[in-house]
């Protein structure tokens, strides 16, 4: 079949046309030839969205963040507005997408809808105006809206018949879902059965009612998004990019039973339908049906409220950006709904989404962005951690342009190349990551003739040449340098002066890089020889107010300060210095237990594998690093050398054999969080304290362990970030049964 420019031409070549004929004929080629590149543009964009989301709502994968799929999709939708191309597979005329086809699939009775998005507060004010004017509601009067946090995880409608959890169904492609029942039954937050609260405010229920589809989001927290993906990349299973897909991949598993093992809750936020049990009936509002909910057991978010006209929706938008880092499970951003179900009912919906409500999106939390290059740093104990250095993006309100690595094993699972898009998330107060690779960037680059290159990990130092070396099975590479490496010797002498350490004031970075530089320094024993003539005359690096860097010299009243705190820093306690030497595995508390079984550095020297070992909480790890750093020569050089410049550490008050019997976790700080199911936080104190322990309220690089019990928040993603070991409830009743408390 010829095409329409083909019949043009073919007009044009067979008949004599006058010159406007053919002028005419050229002005409809050119808007059939822009109108055919708009079209087949269009359909590109079609198809590429629904690639996208067959990946993010099936395969639970995404491909790109959600920042990049709402561009497209905002693309698509102005281009619709502007043309009558409305192709019916367009994800502007779906809610989701297909099923998977492991679950059976379910009708909705009540269609489970998407929600409209909006970006800006003057599309916020334009909604506020919509209902206005659809709900006939006074210029003069504000409408009443129900505000609640948009949690993101994913859809689901639970059926309850007389009370008992029937059916538990996905959203799916918003008319039919996939039956996810023997799944969600293994979610704590999910009552099975519904049960009626003590108390009888206005909007609770009063009776079990006898049918009630409730719609909610199941969810993952963060927390447990962490945890999870740490275990995941110990064993080698599949790491999520985010906790949505988390959620969704942990729900839509074949085996409840998998499903039991991740850490998912639940929040109610809407009733599809429902016949109230006898005498009762249902709140005529949004805010009220929510109370009903919770009135029966089923949990809402505790953050959702009522507000009244723009200013009230945009107030709680305000409230809750400003609380979305400190939630412990991630939020896309708010949903405001019309509170009078009278209003929605007149309302109603599009083919996709409620008229009477709308999602207020936050800023993302995932972007694309190029990676540059990677850099390797070498820190104090000689890990070399790789930095990959970032095209600047700007992440969750924050500008990224570095972001850590941790290791080649890291590297390796992602699959990263330099020169790929990638996709960094920064959720809370956890620190940037990449989550991914957006492989079809790179196929196009590599299409238009660039090249990728691998991520190859140095085999030696980048700062001193020495071999670079991986220890068993530790993930991390080292440099074998030791004090012979400059970044390791700046590193430790900076640990040596740190606050926990023997607190020197004033010897910050930019001295010590200067000390080392000028070769002025390179134990920390040199510290002591340096005169306030050599320190005045010192220059070092500044950075004024403004953050240009300036160069500044020391001075002699500073020099004369800073010769004071070296010198004031001989004598500070046993357990200090031992902790300031750097050893391995030696944190603050490990020192302190050190300082209390050894009176002098000569009796720690001295000490073998086993009498470490004696000492409860020392492992054969910490035991063989201590004796591994005695032995080297340099090491016992550098001690000998301070002990002659002075140092003369105070011994701690030793720990008698009775004593130690009986006060095993002497030294050792433990922090509780969360609820434990056979203790009350009280109780869990006590015994910690009867062996010796100390409790302390919050986290820092000086807790030994922390004791996370059910629903706990930031002190346990706290810990997580430190790397301070966490307690089950059940390791922490090891741990007492193993030093005899009765429980
Ligand atoms: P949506 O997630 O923007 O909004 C609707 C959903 O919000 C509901 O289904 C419900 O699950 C949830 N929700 C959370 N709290 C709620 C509350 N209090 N009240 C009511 N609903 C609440 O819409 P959608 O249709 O699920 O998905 C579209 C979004 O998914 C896009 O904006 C995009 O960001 C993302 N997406 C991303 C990709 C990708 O490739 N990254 C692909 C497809 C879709």
């Amino acid at each position: 079949m010829s095409t329409l420019i083909d019949l043009i031409e073919s007009i044009s070549d067979d008949n004599d046309l006058t010159r406007e004929q053919v002028h005419d004929l050229e002005e409809i080629k050119k808007t059939y030839r822009a109108q055919d590149l708009s079209r087949e543009h269009y359909r590109e964009l079609v198809d590429t969205l629904n690639r996208y989301s067959r990946a993010y709502y099936i395969e639970d994968n995404p491909l790109v963040p959600d920042d990049e799929y709402d561009r497209l999709y905002r693309e698509l939708q102005d281009i619709e507005a502007a043309t009558d191309f409305k192709d019916a597979d367009a994800p502007t005329r779906r809610v989701g997408d297909g099923l998977l086809n492991t679950f059976a699939a379910v009708k909705h009775q009540v269609p489970l809808m998407s929600l409209d998005d909006i970006f800006h507060k003057e599309e916020l004010e334009a909604f506020n105006q919509r209902m206005h004017l659809a709900a006939k509601i006074d210029d003069e009067e504000e409408a009443e809206y129900c505000c609640e946090p948009k949690l993101d995880g994913l859809a689901i409608s639970l059926i309850y018949e007389q009370g008992i959890l029937v059916r538990a169904v996905t959203r799916g492609d918003g008319t039919t879902g996939e039956d996810v029942t023997a799944n969600a039954k293994t979610i704590k937050a999910i009552p099975l059965k519904l049960s009626l609260s003590a108390d009888k405010s206005s909007d609770w229920a009063k009776a079990i009612p006898d049918y009630l589809d409730v719609r909610g989001e199941v969810f993952m927290t963060r927390d447990g998004f962490e945890q999870w993906n740490e275990e995941a990349k110990k064993h080698n299973w599949r790491v999520f990019a985010n906790p949505r897909n988390a959620a969704a991949g942990s729900l839509r598993q074949q085996d409840p039973k998998v499903t039991a093992t991740r850490p998912l809750t639940f929040n109610a936020y809407y009733i599809g339908a429902a016949t109230p049990g006898a005498g009762d009936s249902l709140p005529d509002t949004q805010y009220g049906r929510l109370q009903w909910c919770k009135s029966l057991g089923l949990p809402i978010n505790p953050l959702v409220c009522v507000k009244r006209g723009f200013t009230g929706m945009q107030e709680f938008y305000q409230y809750i950006g400003a609380q979305r880092n400190s939630l412990n499970y991630d939020i896309d951003g708010t949903v405001m709904k019309l509170n009078s179900i009278a209003l929605q009912e007149e309302l109603g919906f599009t083919a996709k989404a409620p008229r009477w409500a709308v999602a207020y999106k936050f800023p993302p939390q995932e972007e694309m962005t190029e990676l540059l290059a990677v850099d390797f740093q070498v820190g104090r104990t000689g890990v070399i951690t790789p930095v990959a250095r970032l095209k600047p993006v700007c992440v969750g309100g924050a500008n990224i342009s570095n972001c850590t690595l941790h290791n080649a094993d890291e590297i390796k699972r992602l699959g990263l190349k330099i020169g790929d898009t990638i996709i960094i998330r920064r959720a809370g107060d956890v620190i940037p990551q990449i989550t991914g690779v957006v492989l079809e960037e790179r196929t196009k680059k590599e299409a238009q003739g660039a090249t990728l290159t691998e991520i190859v990990f140095p085999t030696t130092c980048p700062e001193c040449g020495s071999k670079v070396e991986r220890e068993g099975s530790d993930v991390a590479y080292r440099c074998t340098g030791g004090l012979v490496c400059p970044a390791q010797r700046r590193l430790a002498i900076e640990h040596y002066a740190e606050r926990n350490a023997l607190d020197i004031d004033g010897l910050g970075t930019a001295i010590v890089d200067e000390l080392v530089g000028h070769k002025l320094v390179s134990t920390v024993a040199d510290l002591y020889t340096l005169t306030e003539a050599q320190l005045a005359t010192l220059t070092f690096e500044h950075e004024d107010d403004s953050g240009k860097l300036t160069r500044r010299t020391l001075g002699e009243t500073i020099a004369k300060k800073l010769v004071a705190n070296i010198a004031a820093s001989k004598t500070r306690p046993f357990n200090r210095f031992i902790y300031a030497l750097g050893i391995r595995e030696v944190g603050t508390s490990t020192a302190k237990l050190l300082a209390t079984h050894f009176k002098t550095i000569d009796d720690l020297m001295a000490a073998t594998t086993e009498q470490l070992l004696a000492i409860p909480t020392i492992g054969p790890v910490a035991a063989t690093t201590i004796v591994d750093f005695f032995a080297e020569e340099h090491n016992r050089a550098v001690i000998a050398r301070l002990k002659e410049l002075g140092v003369a550490p105070e011994p701690l008050e030793q720990v008698s054999e009775m004593n130690l019997a009986q006060k095993p976790l002497i030294g050792q700080t433990y922090v509780l969080t969360g609820s434990l199911e056979r203790f009350t936080r009280e109780q869990a104190k006590e015994l910690l304290e009867q062996l010796g322990a100390k409790v302390s309220g919050s986290v820092s690089k000086k807790t030994s362990a922390v004791v996370a019990g059910a629903a706990a928040g930031s002190k346990l993603t706290k810990a997580q970030e430190l790397g301070i070991k966490v307690l089950s409830e059940e390791d922490f009743v090891n741990l007492m049964a193993e030093h005899g408390q009765q429980l």
